[in-house]
Parts: C-alpha cells; structure tokens; sequence
C-alpha cells in the first residue's frame, strides 16, 4: 500500500507534468468526451417510443436540453462485441463475438493517444460486458479497459475457495483484490497502460479502493451496472480522462426470457446515465467542456418475427438495427435530427470533437461541434 504522503506525491506529479503538457495545446483540447452505451441492447419499444417512456424517464426529460437523432443505424453484425467495437472504431467489424480478437481497425482511443500525445491516464473504458477486455485497442496502446464486475467476482470466487475465510469479511476481499491487480493481466477485468510505476498504483489503489467501498458502502452492489457507473465515477474525479466510455450491460438479462428483469435494468440505466451527467455538470474538470453521446449499442427483436420478441438480438430487423442517439452537453445543439445516421459516425465525431484526425467508414455529425 502507498502512504498517504507517497499517494499525495504521486497525484501531485501527475497533476505537474499535465499542466505542463497542456500549456501548449490548442485550446479545443479541453473538450472530454463521454461516450455511454445501453450495452446488451434495447428496443425502441421500450425506450424512446412513446410506450416506453415510462421506463426512461431521465433520458426522456434530458431529450429535450440536447441534440436528439431520431434514426441511429447498427448495420453491422448484431453481436456485443462487434457492434461496440463498430461505435469505438468508426467501421463496421466482423471479428471474434466474443472479444477473443481486438477490433479489426484502429479504435479513436489509440488515434486520440497519438496524435494528441494524450497520457495513457487520459482514455478509458469502464464495461459490464466481460468480454470487452479488449475493446481499447486494436493494436497501439488505447483506453485503460476496466471490467469491475470482473474483478470483484474473481476476488469474491477466490476467497471463498479458501477454507476458513469469509467472503463478507473486507480485509479478505481486499487482499485478493490488490494480488489480482498486481497481477494485472488482460481478461481478468482490467487491462492497464503503464504509465509510471507510481501512477500505475495510484491506478491500483483507486480500484481497489472504490471497489471495496463499494462493497461495504450503504448501498449493496445490486447490479453490474451500478457497479460500472460507481468505477467510472471514480475514474473521472480521480484521472479526469478526456474520452470515456461507460458500457451498461445488464439489460442483456433479456436472453433469459425475464421481461420484468429487462425493464428494471433500463430503467436503472436510465437512472445510471442520469447520475453520470450530473457529475459532468458538477466535477469542475467536466462542466461545461464535455459532450456526452449515448446510445443503444443495438436493438432487440421485434415481438412480431421470431417468436422470441424481445428475448434475442439476431433477426436483423427494423426493431433490431434502427435505435436512436441522444447528444448531450457542450457543442450539442437542441434540437432533432430526422436523417439517418449511423453508429461509425461515433468514432468520427468523437475524433473531430478531441481534435483527431481522422478516416473511417462513418461521418461526423454536423450538429455537434
Ligand atoms: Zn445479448
């Protein structure tokens, strides 16, 4: 464990060597952008339609402060990984569905590292989906992926194997968790670029910290996403990265046929993004500089042509593709956009957003700037 001092010290360094970083970048550096997906996939019906506003009613009242496109297409393949990997990369991908393969082409986290010489501090993914691991970086280095739910499960696992220790005892927990983040390997829930042995554990204790607080805080980690948004929270008062993304998975409950389970989990969402906005407009490092884009990272099928309705992600129509993106904070411009836009122009706005250049399948959005 670091000292309080040595924590201090550590922090103070890093604050240091970004100013002086900074100083000379132009100003639309300042720009952070958050991305936030209802990973696992969610229907119209049960979202923006007007039936399903009852179970969003955060993001429904946030419509009207930000920039609404009505028509926001996945026309890649309808699987977890790819459709996100699509959104990071700005090109439909058609790799491994279960993230035993990076994303086949540069994602706007490496390009955004490069080009704007950002710290490896500077660009993370906090995800439910286990299977995200690899979802910063095609091949440089990219986000800092964390997988939370991955993490505590695998501490919890372990100690419970071990005879004579109780799994609601913190010491415990907490021991287990600092040996997995010592350990520090991809798959296990978090995949960590060095970035000075100090700062990596800063890194370290910041999680196992937050994860541990969590744990035996007030609230009880009822959920994956909660635990998610809890993580990600942290990360940005602890780190202040200017791109983000949140993946939010537990809807994905739906495959196991529980419709009252699928509708908790988006409105509980719904609740998550609406809290994560509020640390945007209160953390004085994200007011008013921050554009926050969220959006379904795809549908489900439509009640009316497998039978299986909202249970599966596989028919590949209407109710499975065309979702919706809701734009919110700076350089978002009120309003709605009737046109057809499509999930690869995330990584393009994003990229123009952060002042990347950039080339992808996808276009930037013209309505934000
Ligand atoms: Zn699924």
């Amino acid at each position: 464990m670091l000292s309080k001092r040595d924590f201090l010290r550590a922090a103070g360094l890093t604050v240091a060597s970004r100013v002086a970083t900074r100083a000379f970048e132009p100003k639309e550096s300042d720009r952070k952008v958050i991305v936030v997906t209802f990973g696992g996939g969610v229907r119209y019906a049960e979202t923006f339609a007007p039936q399903g506003l009852v179970n969003i009613p955060r993001l429904a009242r946030l419509k009207a402060e930000g920039h609404f496109y009505r028509d926001c297409r996945n026309l890649g393949v309808l699987s977890h990984f790819n459709s996100t990997a699509s959104i990071v990369t700005g090109n439909w991908q058609r790799v491994d569905d279960f993230g035993f393969q990076p994303p086949a082409s540069t994602t706007v986290f490496e390009a955004f590292r490069k080009e704007r010489k950002a710290g490896a501090m500077d660009a993370w993914a906090i995800c439910t989906n286990k299977s995200f691991a690899s979802i910063g970086s095609a091949a440089g280095a990219g986000a800092n992926v964390v997988l939370p739910k991955q993490l505590l499960i695998e501490a919890v696992k372990d100690v419970a194997r071990r005879a004579g220790m109780g799994v609601a005892d913190r010491e415990n927990v907490q021991r287990r968790l600092e040996s997995i983040l010592q350990e520090g390997y991809e798959g296990v829930g978090w995949t960590i670029f060095k970035a000075g042995r100090q700062l990596d554990q800063r890194v370290r204790q910041t999680l196992t910290h937050a994860l541990v607080e969590y744990i035996h805080g007030p609230e009880a980690p009822a959920s994956g996403d909660e635990l998610t948004f809890f993580i990600a929270r942290e990360v940005m008062r602890e780190f202040s990265p200017r791109l983000l993304l949140v993946n939010f998975w537990d809807m994905d409950v739906a495959h196991w046929g529980a419709y009252s389970l699928y509708l908790q989990a988006i409105t509980r969402t719904d609740r998550l993004v609406g809290m994560l906005w509020n640390e945007v407009r209160e953390n004085a490092k994200y007011r008013d500089k921050t554009t926050v884009l969220v959006l379904p990272e795809l549908g489900r099928d439509g009640d009316m042509n497998t039978a299986n309705g909202f249970l599966n992600h596989r028919s590949g129509d209407a109710s499975c593709r065309n979702m919706w993106l809701l734009a919110l904070g700076a350089g978002a411009e009120k309003g709605e956009t009737e046109r057809p836009v499509a999930h690869i122009d995330v990584a393009a706005t994003v990229a123009e957003l952060l002042g990347v250049k950039w080339a992808s399948e996808g276009k930037a959005l013209k309505e934000i700037a």
